[in-house]
């Protein structure tokens, strides 16, 4: 009997440098032995995101870019194609957004932000980090990504530092539903880039809803591009 297919695609961000991409290739190969060891998609595809919020060379965990204020707030969402969505937003100190978003996924709600949801994390136990000592507020959108087939279920898991040297309160795509990130039967989608931009276009949902009408991945992406060609 064939195996399974199984499928994992990561990304660094759309300003990352491809001198880095060493750390993508290794979210990859952790999150497909997960796979092959029967974990299902969407917690491949948040260990992935994991490794890549643990490298510093990425903006998003421990290297997520400060904003103007000198301040770091990170967004981080999950969502697979069994309908389970979970999102942070303006999240401080803590070492993983993306185990918090998918701690979200299974509660009764879909988006936790600011205090509130540092205050969720630490109340579930999750490890804690000082954000004090983050250097960089470069302009860089080299934030990360996963998208994950297990062979039954898609799976996308997405962080992010924001756009650095943004002003504090700003929320980019990466926590909204459609807009960052989506998963259904059909595929699952992250997006990166001018996060503005990707959720005036509802990016990820509308990509998605090409691959259920038959579009190929290759031609969805090169249609959802032209979206952003005059932003
Ligand atoms: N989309 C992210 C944001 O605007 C940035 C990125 O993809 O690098 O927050």
């Amino acid at each position: 009997m064939p195996g399974k297919q199984l499928i994992i695609l990561a990304h660094g961000g759309a300003g990352s440098d491809n001198a880095h991409s060493d750390g993508t290739d290794r979210a990859c190969l952790i999150g497909l032995k997960l796979l092959q060891a029967q974990t299902p998609a969407l917690e491949a595809a948040c260990r992935a995101v994991e490794i890549l919020e643990d490298d510093p060379r990425f903006n998003a965990g421990t290297g997520s870019r400060k904003r103007t204020d000198g301040s770091v707030r990170m967004d981080a969402a999950c969502m697979d194609s069994n309908q389970r969505f979970g999102a942070v937003s303006a999240l401080q100190h803590i070492k993983n957004p993306i185990h918090v978003s998918r701690a979200v996924a299974d509660s009764k709600y879909r988006l936790l932000t600011g205090e509130d949801a540092h205050q969720y994390a630490v109340e579930l136990g999750f490890e804690k980090v000082d954000m004090t000592r983050v250097e960089s507020n470069a302009p860089g959108t080299d934030t990360v990504g996963a998208v994950v087939f297990d062979g039954s279920q898609f799976a996308a898991a997405l962080s992010t530092g924001g756009t650095g040297g943004s002003r504090p309160g700003r929320v980019g795509d990466v926590p909204l539903i459609g807009c960052g990130l989506y998963a259904g039967e059909h595929g699952a989608v992250c997006a990166t880039g001018h996060g503005e931009s990707i959720t005036l276009n509802l990016t990820a949902y509308r990509t998605y809803e090409m691959l259920g009408r038959g579009v190929t991945p290759q031609e969805a992406l090169e249609a959802a591009l032209s979206w952003f060609e005059d932003a």
